[in-house]
């Protein structure tokens, strides 16, 4: 790293007076190298599943083609390409493909601003982006690159759609939308800026409900969990989110009667209720009306501090109570407001807590308690039933609420702790407190129980009374996909007035997208607006059918785009099975961890569906996951509005597309944050330069025959430099296989270069005669060539070699080679260290007591003095005892 400073010039200046006509040139050499490689189309293609060859699979995110790569493009392809061809190297067949996930709605925008259709702008995006990424130099197999606006893949996307409707796993329902009232389209969360629309700043998103389609994920919450434990090769804290996202929760579901309204409790007991001040023994022989309210609760244990049920204010029942009861009605109608109001402004968790008490009661079916029925304006209808039961003594939001409106607080549980005063235990002031290891009281039978043993033995009874039983929650909702755009993949559903929902018959696969649209993003989906989409054929009667206008999430086609690589040009289906099972799962996938959550737990679904439907074989789509840092310049992500972007393009034109990339891999360890140095990138250059100046010289000798046994290497030279070597060797390979921590790999290559350097005379003379010197040069262009392939091909072709580089064999480390061979030993004189000796590593003890006794050093501190004894501790350590 220290190698490379931008002032660095000395080395050239010297090099350069013996030959000053050789110059590293990469505008040239770049362009004429990628016009080689692209008349070899098959240079970078994978083998058939035949092969005998070991697979790997390695793979980068998919970009979107906005037109321009970015720098963190880069880095996330010149880790990816550097492996790849590190792989070729070791002897696998390699699958390095590339795509575009190319639906969504930057294009319509485009449509909207240039008035150029998404389709045209799209793909001359991607023209240019390819354009971009071979002058690059990325080794993709673009024989089976993927498209996904192009119907001959987004058709295997309706195929999969008709093929989960089929089985249940699509399905419609009303649910609650974000809809921008100006683009009259459903806006995703992330579109939604402080309460107000991505687009249109001055307008409130509005809650609607609307009938959308739904993938339902929720069928495979607990496999996608169970499964995570099995992906070690993936970061834990991508694993860590995922758990998180998918939010397992083990509890019970307790059904609480409602209490006849006729047999209220008399006016001293819900004074005293409301005043808190007694624990109010069961009423006998009130009965309950028809109504009963379940609610999920994780702290069964607590059931016997509950002091009041609430309701979110559209669960059924409360609209029921406000029907007779217009005070009530006007009451839940604000809680209403606020919740909307609350969500639109992004954080339903913060809201403000208010309610209002209905006037009815529940039972507890534990001790026939009879708890307050309240309406919150906290509690979501969609969430878990709706209802909660109210424990304040125990619960954060339950404390405040009650807090706030009087409502009792009933401690029923004691942490288990004893380094703390009991006499605090029961005080208020300590409320709420939540601890999971406690024990119960004032809980009937079921006090003194551990807080675990009491959840098991309460859920057990709930079930044995046939009131309740033990159930598992996910937080993971499923997967709404429909969008009311045009630049997105028709959901391929037609609906018949006699027949309903129908599915596309898949002979009519695809439906198309049609191109002769009108955008504005106002009014809707504009797929509505044209009949001739719009009608079509029932496939059932025969009769009309309105065909749907929606269009599919984008996050689809991302879903299962890696499987179409393996035989992009399928159209019999959406890839080859046996294909897919000599590929799968991916062996390493690289991206940005701001994918850790939708598109890698969308593709881990999808996987399972495609599983279940019998097309692939394996579980998971991905072995190993590397998430990349990002690349910041100044200390923040680069971005147009604080004008620090740096242009791929700028770089590669005043350094070349070696040093850019190169740069991007020794900058900064890969899973970290890159900032981005343009003296750095020159730096990189010039090393380079170097590199190509020291193996140019050499190429009269490389080229020339073997004639005679003259200008060999000093054999303790060669030692020297054969341990460099191969001590090099072994690190990058060492970095491959582990953290990929490529910094360190190239700043081997450079100090290897460095000692290179200081006898360049003595290597470039012998290489003609010495296959020490030969392999010195050729194994220094072996190890470039995953990170600057365009030199380290120009230089192999210079040096002779006639195969393609990136299929020669990976350098193999010698062990023998490696090890350093001498070693120092101290040595002492009467137990006070004299000298310190450079002794043969293997040496025996004899031979270290004469090699410490020839020492100068060892010889003056002894004279004159006669010799004891010698102790002798292999290879640490010798002490003499003299006397006199
Ligand atoms: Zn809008
Ligand atoms: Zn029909």
């Amino acid at each position: 790293m220290s190698s490379i400073k931008p002032t660095e010039t000395a080395a050239m200046a010297a090099t350069g007076g013996a030959s000053p006509e050789i110059r590293y040139t990469p505008a040239e050499i770049e362009p004429r190298w990628q016009q080689r490689w692209a008349d070899q189309p098959d240079l970078y293609a994978a083998e058939p599943a035949s092969s005998s060859k070991p697979k790997y699979y390695v793979l980068e995110m998919l970009p979107y083609p906005s037109g321009q790569l970015h720098m963190g493009h880069v880095r996330n392809y010149a880790i990816g390409d550097a492996l790849a061809r590190y792989m070729w190297m070791q002897g696998y067949n390699v699958l390095h493909p590339m795509g575009w996930d190319a639906f969504g709605l930057p294009a319509e925008n485009a449509a909207i601003k240039n008035n150029t259709p998404p389709r045209a702008w799209t793909l001359s995006n991607i023209a240019a982006m390819k354009r971009q990424m071979n002058r690059i130099g990325l080794s993709y197999d673009w024989a089976n690159e993927v498209t996904t606006c192009l119907p001959d893949y987004y058709k295997w996307n309706q195929w999969f759609f008709i093929r989960m409707f089929e089985r249940g796993l699509a399905y419609r329902k009303k649910s609650k939308v974000n809809w921008c009232p100006k683009c009259c389209t459903v806006l995703a969360n992330e579109q939604v800026i402080n309460g107000r629309c991505w687009r249109h700043e001055d307008t409130i998103v509005e809650q609607r409900d609307l009938e959308q389609w739904f993938l339902r994920i929720t069928d495979y919450a607990q496999e996608l969990l169970d499964d995570l434990d099995k992906l070690e090769g993936w970061p834990e804290k991508v694993r860590t989110m995922q758990r998180n996202w998918i939010g397992r929760s083990e509890g019970a579901e307790i059904e609480f009667a409602v209490e006849d309204a006729t047999h209220a409790p008399d006016d001293e007991y819900q004074h005293m209720r409301h005043k808190g001040t007694a624990v109010l023994p069961a009423v006998e022989g009130v009965k309950a009306i028809g109504s009963k309210i379940a609610v999920f609760t994780t702290r069964i244990d607590t059931i016997y501090g509950a002091t009041s049920i609430q309701l979110a204010p559209e669960h059924p029942l409360v609209t029921e109570f406000a029907i007779a009861n217009s005070e009530l009605a006007d009451q839940v109608n604000t809680l209403i407001d606020q919740q909307k109001q609350a969500r639109e402004s992004g954080d339903i968790g913060e809201i403000e807590k208010h309610g209002v008490f209905t006037g009815h009661y529940a039972i507890s079916p534990f001790n026939g308690e009879h708890l307050p029925i309240w309406v919150a304006n906290y509690i979501l209808a969609e969430y878990g039933t709706g209802a909660i039961m109210s424990v304040p003594a125990h619960d954060e939001r339950d404390y405040e609420f009650a807090q706030k409106y009087g409502i009792e607080m009933r401690v029923v549980i004691l942490p288990r702790r004893t380094d703390e005063d009991d006499s605090n235990r029961e005080q208020e002031s300590m409320l709420p407190y939540t601890e999971e290891d406690s024990l119960l009281i004032n809980s009937c039978e079921f006090s003194t129980l551990g807080n675990k043993e009491a959840q098991q033995k309460m859920t057990a009874f709930a079930e044995e009374k046939g009131f309740g039983k033990g159930k598992v929650t996910f937080r993971l909702r499923d997967w709404g996909v429909s969008r009311q755009r045009y630049w997105g993949t028709p959901i391929p559903m037609l609906y018949c007035e006699k027949d309903g929902i129908v599915a596309v018959p898949d002979d009519q696969l695809p439906v198309l997208l049609p191109d002769n649209v009108e955008i504005t993003q106002e009014g809707g989906s504009p797929l509505a607006k044209l009949p001739e989409f719009v009608n079509a054929t029932c496939p059932k009667c025969g009769g009309p059918a309105r065909r749907e206008t929606d269009t599919m999430d984008t996050f689809v086609d991302s879903s299962w785009y890696f499987y179409r690589y393996t035989n992009a040009n399928n159209d019999k289906a959406p890839f080859d099975s046996v294909a897919a099972k000599y590929w799968f799962p991916i062996d390493q996938y690289i991206g940005g961890v701001e994918h850790a959550i939708l598109h890698l737990i969308y593709s881990r679904f999808w996987t399972k569906v495609m599983r279940d439907l019998g097309l692939i074989k394996n579980d998971e789509p991905v072995e190993r996951l590397f998430t990349q840092g990002m690349v910041i310049k100044n200390g923040a992500k680069m971005s147009k509005s604080k004008g620090n972007v740096v242009s791929p393009d700028d770089m590669i034109a005043r350094y070349g597309a070696d040093a850019t990339r190169m740069y991007s891999l020794f900058a900064a360890p890969p899973d970290r944050d890159l900032d981005w140095q343009e003296d750095g990138v020159a730096g990189v250059s010039r090393f380079l330069g170097r590199v190509y100046r020291f193996v140019i010289k050499a190429v009269p000798g490389m080229r020339g025959p073997v004639t005679a046994k003259r200008n060999q290497l000093d054999a303790a030279l060669a030692t020297v430099l054969e341990r460099k070597l191969h001590q090099t060797i072994h690190k990058i390979t060492q970095d491959f296989a582990g953290r990929w921590h490529f910094n360190t790999s190239i700043a081997a290559i450079i100090e290897m270069l460095n000692l290179f350097s200081e006898h360049e005379d003595a290597i470039v003379n012998a290489v003609e005669a010495d296959a020490r010197a030969r392999a010195i040069i050729t194994n220094l262009v072996l190890l470039l060539s995953p990170f600057a392939p365009y030199l380290a091909a120009e230089l192999w072709d210079q040096i002779g070699g006639t195969s393609v580089i990136n299929k020669e064999p990976w350098p193999k480390a010698d062990p023998d080679k490696m090890v350093e061979l001498t070693i120092e030993i101290p040595v002492q004189v009467n137990g006070k260290l004299r000298a310190v000796v450079q002794v043969p590593k293997d040496a025996d003890q004899e031979a270290m007591q004469k090699a410490v006794k020839n020492d100068p050093k060892v010889q003056a501190s002894i004279a004159d003095k006669e010799i004891v004894k010698v102790i002798v501790v292999p290879s640490k350590l010798v002490n003499i005892v003299v006397k006199g």
